[in-house]
């Protein structure tokens, strides 16, 4: 069998985009572990610049990019006397992408990291992909970039990565259907009374998982579970009919894979991402550190439940999204960020971000989506839409 990782005696190179990030930094976490296996190419972070230029110099990266231009200026002088490189702005993140690396850590939130990982599958390698969004509103255009160019899409997403270890390619016929759990959120158990009060603090505490702030609230609405739903259905080419979802309070099993013989695999681990992150850098080979490890006997009790679509909504939208087409995906999608983003601002309520991406979602149309800049407009459209939409509640 091929070792992809073998003694060391070829060091993969990594970029990290979203390297300031919660994802970025489990990423970097592996690396330390596994030292003598990777070699950073290049970091990216949005606005961050002091963190960016400290993780640039520690991990001796060569190239580190700022996606806010008002940021140059810090960057450079952080990084004055080094030989990294570095440039700042959105078309500077999109042009890192094509540096040459072996693999890329997509790691940035929202769409706005579809430009970058659009870019980097022209490349032919190894994508590893924790940014569930670009998957969802680009699913079709993404699979076709990397079957034309030979690049492997590796999910990073614990659940999507949990489907990827039990999933037989080669049984693909008999899959009777996949499992990917939810841990619920902060608010699984909140009387549907008390849901309107919720404040963006409490959204932000998950229960299990320790997360950026976009992804917590999406866990706390359960959209995040929808994007995955949507992310799992394209990743793993399965109707949706054979996508399901199963509230599980412990998140201890991350996915379930079902075959027509009755057998039923299950992807375990602590809630720690650094396991999906080595993974998916050494598949199919596996490295000697990565996340913590389940002391297996004190799991006194797991329990997978349907999930409470009456008070969490959101996973029906997506099966109504998927059912429709790309178009709807996106406006799932963009009705979702634009109001997050409100809601952390603290303009808009909790109820509220739901009832947004539902009535959004109602006004999806059907076009077909040719390119990631179509896929960008329809994005704005209907952002624009969904912030009409939450002026008249
Ligand atoms: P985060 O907010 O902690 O980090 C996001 C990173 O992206 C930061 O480095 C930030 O500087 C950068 N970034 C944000 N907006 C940007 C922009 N407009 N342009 C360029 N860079 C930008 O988020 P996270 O929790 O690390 O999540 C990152 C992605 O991974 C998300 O798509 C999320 O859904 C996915 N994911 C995260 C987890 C997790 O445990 N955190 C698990 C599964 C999937
Ligand atoms: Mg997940």
């Amino acid at each position: 069998m091929l070792l992809l990782v073998d003694t060391g005696s070829h060091v993969k190179t990594l970029h990290i985009f979203g390297a300031t990030g919660s994802i970025g930094s489990s990423t970097l976490a592996v690396v330390t572990k596994n030292k003598n296996l990777f070699s950073l190419e290049t970091v990216t972070a949005n606005s961050n610049a002091e963190k960016l230029a400290q993780i640039a110099i520690e991990y001796k990266a060569k190239h580190a990019v700022i996606a806010d231009e008002k940021q140059f200026d810090v960057l450079k002088k952080a990084l004055s006397g080094t030989n990294i490189t570095y440039a700042a702005g959105r078309a500077a993140i999109k042009e890192a992408a094509s540096r040459p690396a072996d693999m890329m850590m997509a790691a940035i939130t929202g769409i706005a990291g579809l430009p970058s990982v659009y870019e980097y599958l022209k490349q032919g390698k190894r994508l590893l992909l924790a940014n569930k969004e670009s998957m969802v509103t680009a699913g079709d255009l993404m699979k076709r970039r990397a079957r034309e160019s030979g690049a492997e899409i590796i999910p990073v997403d614990s659940e999507h990565n949990g489907v990827f270890q039990c999933f037989e390619e080669q049984n693909r016929d008999k899959v009777s259907r996949i499992i990917l759990t939810a841990s619920g959120g902060p608010f699984y158990e909140t009387p549907a009374n008390e849901l309107q009060n919720v404040t963006v603090e409490q959204a932000l505490k998950h229960p299990n998982w320790s997360m950026g702030a976009k992804i917590s609230v999406d866990s706390a609405t359960m959209m995040n579970k929808a994007l995955e739903v949507i992310e799992a259905a394209y990743l793993f080419d399965l109707p949706p009919a054979q996508v399901d979802v199963l509230v599980h309070r412990q998140s201890i099993i991350h996915a379930l894979v079902e075959y027509n013989d009755g057998s039923l695999l299950a992807h375990m681990g602590m809630p720690d991402m650094q396991t999906a992150i080595a993974h998916a850098m050494a598949y199919p080979a596996r490295l000697n550190e990565g996340g913590k490890r389940i002391d297996i006997t004190a799991l006194a009790k797991l329990t997978l439940v349907p999930p409470d679509t009456l008070r969490f909504p959101s996973v029906k939208l997506a099966y109504h999204a998927l059912g429709q087409g790309s178009e709807a995906c996106i406006a799932l999608n963009a009705a979702n960020e634009a109001a997050v983003g409100a809601f952390l601002q603290k303009t808009l309520s909790f109820q509220a971000i739901t009832r947004t991406v539902e009535k959004t979602l109602e006004k999806a149309d059907n076009h077909a989506i040719c390119s990631p800049d179509e896929v960008l407009d329809y994005h704005h459209h209907y952002e624009k839409k969904a912030q009409e939409i939450w002026k008249s509640f």
